[in-house]
């Protein structure tokens, strides 16, 4: 039971997964720490080669195989999540942050975050007729978002004339 509130979900981020390594024998390397603060500075979907060109362009020096082996550990300890929109892989938040579903465009690969609390509603029936204890569920909405499907319409509307 934790009493302890951290509002700082760095800080807190940093420490959960300070734990982690220490179980496992390990320290928190100043490149990792310095990883996890940014990651966990703010909230996004983001790729493993995003993440690279963003710490590249502040200037931190950090390898790709330190950024790889962070993140994968990062899903191990349960602070980030992975989702699959087609062929890229997102990592996201996982640790202090609401459950949601998500919409991906097919064209731009733009993102959104919805909550639906009948997902979860539907998810608990399912989970009862099937005599199964669910903890999670992955849902995503695939298509085009507004701009694009307007864009594929005024298009279409070009190749008639
Ligand atoms: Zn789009
Ligand atoms: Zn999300």
């Amino acid at each position: 039971m934790e009493t302890r509130r951290d509002h700082d979900p760095a800080s807190s981020a940093e420490e959960k997964f300070a734990e982690y390594l220490a179980l496992r024998g390990k320290r928190l390397s100043r490149a990792q720490r310095e990883l996890v603060r940014y990651i966990f500075s703010y909230h996004d979907h983001f790729t493993a080669t995003k993440l690279i060109d963003d710490i590249r362009a502040k200037g931190m020096k950090i390898s790709r195989a330190t950024v790889y082996r962070t993140l994968a550990r990062l899903v191990d300890a349960g602070l980030l999540r992975t989702h699959r929109f087609e062929d890229q892989v997102a990592y996201e938040h996982q640790y202090g942050y609401p459950e949601h579903d998500h919409l991906y465009c097919r064209n731009c690969g733009k993102i959104v975050e919805f909550t639906a609390p009948q997902l979860a509603e539907l998810r608990e029936h399912v989970a009862r007729e099937h005599r199964f204890r669910a903890q999670s569920h992955r849902f995503i909405i695939t298509g085009l978002c507004e701009s694009c499907a307007l864009q594929q319409a005024r298009r279409r509307k070009v190749d008639f004339i």
